[in-house]
């Protein structure tokens, strides 16, 4: 009997078994999607695996076919396998993962290729789509046209007006219907390009590679042409044109007839640097997005996996791009955190992009000017070697950078603290000789607290441990975590007394303080308030044709941002970040200071940075300051050695929540115990840390608890985990629980 394992999309770990009827054993192959009865829907899923047996128990065949060809290529899936093995993650939801949204669910009409032909040009637009929602109908109350749609958005999951239109012809009139009774929800899509395919491609300039470019570029191709898996690590100071070295070695990948994916920390923060491929690549660059719709997405993933595209360049999801004998994975700003997914298959594809290229017998570069302790441990246990490019590319040195204590120097003209009179002369100078000023504050808002002066009553989220930000365009406070939104009351809801008061310095304060302090400036403000996908692109291009002369923002400021009229750079409060109770609080503090510093002098006229700090010996600040990068990670490895901390351990958190706090409390410490009672916890080679509350010990309503795991060894850590996963269905159900292997996000 011919059986098939298939990967369903489900939240449960295994894959499921089908007997394969005959007719569809040409079809029903690894890769392929198969439509496979479960319960009593039909879902789509992708073979895993093809045997011959006799089925276990009785189990039900595969319903039909969809592709004639592999929709998921061998090496890829190998790959995904590995990922869910390794993340312990449901192999269902790790395949979807590498499947575009269109592929995802739909069944084969849908797949012919005409539909799919994208049109040249296009502009944004919106497109009306029908979602299926969570309700069930009551029986009987439906029929006909009614009935057919929601049927087939469900199977479907969503689908645009305009397509249900095109098999119904009264459509409209049964979706809102649907709609009333809250089956369907119909909501806007942005259609949009992708921007850099907008803009005129800016000229691509070939420079003569400096000698540690060409050297870096000459290992890389070395390794390419010998077709064994290697990783390097390129470090190289901001500015020293990383970007050229994976220029070549996609090239060289080429060559040599192989692929090559590109990723980078966020893709709407990056448009010069798309814009750069697009110059450099033309067509033969594929860009994936958020903004493309499902259809967009499809296209290219089709062109990829036909091999009409050989590189794929997008953000940590374009590491399941289906490129055609992939010979070469780049992760730009290795170091940058957003490469850690949080949400349902917590992967983090730095990681995964080494694992990927070894899968495919290829190379990885990861490069950045402040490499992860990560990465730094892979190359001193020779599990990747260092590239340097040690100098700026073109004749301008790393800029000067000043620490300004804070404790020794009062306000300048505008009377807060917090824009010290030497940040405030330098930004006076610097507008003086026509230069544009960057000015990095990492809390968005106007206050970030609202504290009453009477009984000292900070105002919180009604349902996180987290204090509430004044918004002061819209006259709110709200919860960064939740988004919960409230008009400011003035009354103290503890004392009732009318005595509030805004605390603290966030970015839309700041701007408003600039714009009053240099009136003849144009400020401009990048946080996630303003300016979210093409906004973002829209301030960074006015900016670089100067119609901003001063730059406000958080950490969206700091990225690989290359804008020569930058001379100035200040950093508002360097201490921010270190308070926040997170082993890598210095390291994140280091990196953010080195970029944002990387930005300043990139043009004719050299850099100035000032960095404002109440505590300027702290290494993470102090190194930063001399762009002594490898001081700094040996002293960070040091510290992680001494106190058992990743890299030169292995980690995993397993967070529990509810909304019951005790309930919440009870549920780790199950989960505690199980871990506990492994062989490898009692014999010490597994430690166990916890039920602890998490640092933000609500959110969303819910008590957050959790325990962390520590090895010096990857198996026996896993070996405690597999018993502690298996150990969540024990909970009650309103418990959730989850493991988070090689965590980043501490809070
Ligand atoms: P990084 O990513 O390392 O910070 P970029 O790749 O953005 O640096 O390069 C910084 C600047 O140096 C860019 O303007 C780029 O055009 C320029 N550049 C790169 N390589 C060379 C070179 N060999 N000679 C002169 N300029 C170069
Ligand atoms: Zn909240």
């Amino acid at each position: 009997m011919l059986l098939a394992d298939v990967a369903l999309p489900v939240p449960i770990a295994h894959p499921f078994t089908y007997t394969v009827p005959p007719h569809l054993a040409a079809q029903a192959v690894a890769g392929a999607r198969v439509i496979c009865p479960f319960r009593a829907r039909r879902l789509i899923g992708v073979v895993l695996a093809v045997r011959t047996g006799e089925s276990p128990s009785p189990v039900r065949a595969l319903a039909g076919a969809v592709d004639d060809e592999p929709t998921v290529p061998r090496d890829l899936l190998a790959f995904l396998t590995d990922l869910a093995d390794y993340y312990l993650a449901p192999i269902g939801e790790v395949v979807r993962l590498a499947l575009p949204p269109v592929e995802r669910d739909i069944a084969r009409e849908l797949a012919q290729p005409d539909l799919f032909e994208r049109p040249q040009g296009l502009r944004s637009r919106k497109v009306q789509w029908v979602v299926a929602s969570d309700r069930g109908e009551e029986a009987g109350t439906l029929s006909g046209q009614a009935a057919a749609v929601l049927a087939h958005v469900r199977a479907v999951g969503g689908e645009p007006v305009a397509r249900l239109e095109e098999r119904w012809r009264s459509a409209r009139g049964a979706i809102r219907k649907l709609a009333e009774m809250g089956l369907v929800i119909v909501e806007q899509r942005v259609a949009a390009a992708e921007p850099a395919f907008q803009q005129s491609p800016e000229p691509d300039v070939v420079h003569e590679p400096t000698p540690a470019q060409s050297a870096a570029v000459a290992a890389i191709a070395g390794s390419l042409q010998d077709r064994k898996a290697k990783t390097w690590l390129l470090h190289g100071v901001t500015g020293s044109g990383k970007t050229e070295v994976y220029f070549r070695a996609i090239a060289a990948a080429r060559a040599l007839g192989g692929g090559s994916i590109v990723l980078v920390p966020e893709i709407a923060l990056t448009p010069q640097l798309v814009a750069r491929f697009r110059a450099r690549f033309g067509d033969d660059v594929a860009v994936l997005h958020s903004g493309l719709t499902a259809r967009e997405r499809h296209s290219m993933w089709r062109r990829l996996r036909e091999g009409k595209v050989d590189v794929a360049i997008g953000a940590r999801s374009a590491l399941f791009a289906p490129v055609r004998a992939l010979s070469l994975v780049v992760v730009d700003e290795e170091h940058d955190p957003s490469f850690k997914q949080e949400e349902g298959v917590r992967y983090h594809a730095r990681d995964m992009a080494i694992l990927r290229a070894h899968r495919a017998g290829g190379v990885c570069i990861l490069g950045s000017a402040t490499p992860s302790l990560e990465s730094e441990n892979l190359t001193r246990t020779g599990r990747a070697k260092k590239l340097r490019l040690p100098d700026r590319a073109g004749t301008h040195p790393l800029p000067q950078v000043e620490l300004i204590d804070l404790r020794r120097n009062g306000p300048g003209p505008t009377a807060d603290r917090r824009v010290s009179m030497p940040l405030f002369r330098a930004i006076e100078e610097t507008l003086g000789a026509r230069g544009q000023v960057i000015l990095f504050l990492n809390r968005r808002g106007f206050a970030p607290s609202v504290r009453c002066t009477a009984c000292g009553q900070m105002a919180t989220c009604k349902d996180c441990s987290v204090a509430l930000t004044f918004h002061k365009r819209d006259g709110q406070v709200r919860c960064h975590y939740c988004d919960y939104r409230a008009p400011l009351v003035t009354r103290c809801s503890k004392c009732g007394a009318d005595a509030l008061a805004l605390e603290g310095l966030g970015t839309e304060k700041l701007e408003e303080t600039l714009a009053a302090a240099f009136p003849a400036a144009r400020v401009a403000r990048l946080d996630r308030d303003v300016a979210s996908g093409r906004q973002i692109e829209a301030t960074l291009a006015r900016v670089r044709s100067r119609q901003v002369d001063i730059l406000v923002g958080t950490q969206m400021v700091t990225k690989g941002h290359d804008l020569p009229n930058v001379t100035l750079v200040g950093v508002v409060n360097a201490d921010a970040a270190l308070s926040i109770p997170d082993y890598r609080a210095g390291e994140r503090t280091f990196q953010l200071l080195v970029q944002v510093a990387g930005r300043a002098g990139r043009g004719e006229t050299p850099g100035r940075v000032l960095i404002q700090t109440w505590d300027p010996d702290h290494p993470a600040i102090a190194l930063a300051a001399r762009h002594d990068v490898d001081a700094f990670l040996e002293r960070e490895l040091r510290d992680r050695r001494e106190l058992d901390y990743p890299p030169l351990t292995r980690a995993a958190l397993v967070r529990v929540d509810a909304t019951d706090e005790d309930q919440a409390r009870r549920g780790c410490l199950v989960l505690a115990q199980v871990a506990r009672s492994c062989e490898a916890a009692r014999e010490g080679t597994v430690t166990v840390q916890g039920p602890a509350p998490a640092p933000i010990a609500r959110v969303r309503g819910r008590y957050r608890f959790r325990i962390m795991l520590r090895a010096r060894e990857r198996l026996p850590l896993r070996a405690v985990l597999i018993r502690v996963d298996d150990a969540r269905s024990s909970l009650p159900r309103n418990v959730r629980a989850s493991v988070d292997v090689d965590p980043v996000q501490l809070l």
